[in-house]
C-alpha cells in the first residue's frame, strides 16, 4: 500500500482504474516552474508585462517565451488576457463603463490587432529558437468566427495546435463548433463562473454563486467535455476549480482530459484521483449536476 501511495506521488495524473488525466501547471514566468506535472496548461503571459508602460519588443517577448520552452515538456501560452482585473497600461486602452463586458482577453484585437499578430510572431520565433511545438490558446473567445481567425492567424505562422479558452457560456454552447476550428479547449471556469452567475469573480458577497460547484457551471463543463470526446480532442479546466481536491475528480468524471493548476495543488490532485475509480468520478459528477 506505500509503495502504491509513494508511486501515486509522482508520475502522470491517474483515477485509481489508471484512467490518465493530465496534471499541468499554471504559471505567469518560467520562475513559476516547478517538476513533477505533465506541462504547462496555461502561461499567463500579460503576468510578465503587468507594470510595464511600454510595449514588450519582439525580441524580449521571444526571450520571455523561450525561458520557459527550454525547461518545460509541452507549453500551452495564452496570448494576453488584458482588461477587466489585469489591465495592462502598455496597451493605453481608455477606460470603460463595464470592463469585463467590454475589450477585454482576445477583444483587444479588434482595436489593436498588432499586438496580436507580434505575441504570435514571438511565439512561433520563440518554439522554432528551442526546438518545440507551441501550443497557443486565446482568452474570451465568444464566437466560433472568432475561434477560426485566432485559428488561422496562428497557424499560417506554423504554431502547432490552435485553442480557445472556455470562458464565456455563449462558447460552451457552442463548443462541438469550436472544435471544427481548434484543436483544444481550455474551459476558464474563473471566468466562465462571472460570466454564467452574471457576478463579479471578485465579489465576495457573491462567492456562492462563484462556486465552481453550481450545477449550471457543472453543466456547462460536461457540455464542453462530451463535445471533445466526439471530436477526439483535448478539453482540459485550467481555472481554480482544477486545483481542488474535492472538484478535480468531479470534473475528470464529467470528461475532461487534463487539468491545469497552481503547482503547489499537484500532489493534492494527484492523490484525489488516485484515490477514486473513474466510474466514482462519474458518480460524484452526476450526483453534483443533480
Ligand atoms: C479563468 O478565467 O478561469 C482563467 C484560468 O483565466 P484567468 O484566471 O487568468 O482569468
Ligand atoms: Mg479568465
Amino acid at each position: 500500500a506505500e509503495r502504491a501511495r509513494l508511486a501515486a506521488s509522482r508520475g502522470p495524473g491517474r483515477t485509481a482504474d489508471g484512467h490518465p488525466v493530465k496534471l499541468l501547471l499554471n504559471i505567469g514566468s518560467a520562475k513559476d516552474l516547478r517538476p513533477g506535472a505533465e506541462g504547462v496548461g496555461l502561461f499567463r503571459t500579460e503576468f510578465l508585462f503587468l507594470d510595464r508602460t511600454g510595449a514588450p519588443s519582439f525580441e524580449e517577448q521571444v526571450a520571455a517565451y523561450a525561458e520557459v520552452f527550454e525547461q518545460a515538456e509541452t507549453v500551452i501560452v495564452r496570448t494576453l488576457d488584458a482588461g477587466t482585473d489585469k489591465p495592462l497600461p502598455f496597451l493605453g486602452l481608455p477606460a470603460e463603463p463595464n470592463p469585463a463586458l467590454g475589450i477585454r482577453g482576445l477583444r483587444v484585437d479588434r482595436v489593436l490587432p498588432d499586438v496580436l499578430d507580434t505575441q504570435l510572431d514571438a511565439i512561433a520565433e520563440a518554439a522554432r529558437a528551442t526546438g518545440t511545438q507551441a501550443w497557443v490558446m486565446a482568452p474570451m473567445v465568444t464566437t466560433v468566427a472568432e475561434a477560426g481567425a485566432f485559428a488561422r492567424r496562428a497557424r499560417e505562422r506554423g504554431i502547432a495546435k490552435v485553442g480557445a479558452m472556455v470562458e464565456v457560456p455563449a462558447a460552451a454552447l457552442r463548443a462541438g463548433a469550436l472544435l471544427r476550428e481548434v484543436d483544444f479547449l481550455s474551459i476558464g471556469t474563473n471566468d466562465l463562473a462571472q460570466y454564467t452567475f452574471a457576478a463579479d469573480r471578485q465579489h465576495s458577497e457573491l462567492a456562492d454563486l462563484l462556486d465552481p460547484r453550481q450545477p449550471a457551471l457543472l453543466q456547462l463543463i460536461g457540455m464542453c467535455a462530451r463535445a471533445g470526446r466526439e471530436a477526439g480532442k483535448p478539453v482540459g479546466v485550467c481555472g481554480e476549480a482544477a486545483g481542488d481536491p474535492l472538484l478535480a475528480p468531479l470534473l475528470a468524471g464529467l470528461g475532461v482530459t487534463s487539468l491545469s493548476m497552481a503547482p503547489v495543488c499537484v500532489p493534492a490532485i494527484r492523490e484525489a484521483l488516485a484515490g477514486l475509480t473513474l466510474e466514482e468520478c462519474r458518480r460524484r459528477a452526476e450526483e453534483a449536476v443533480g
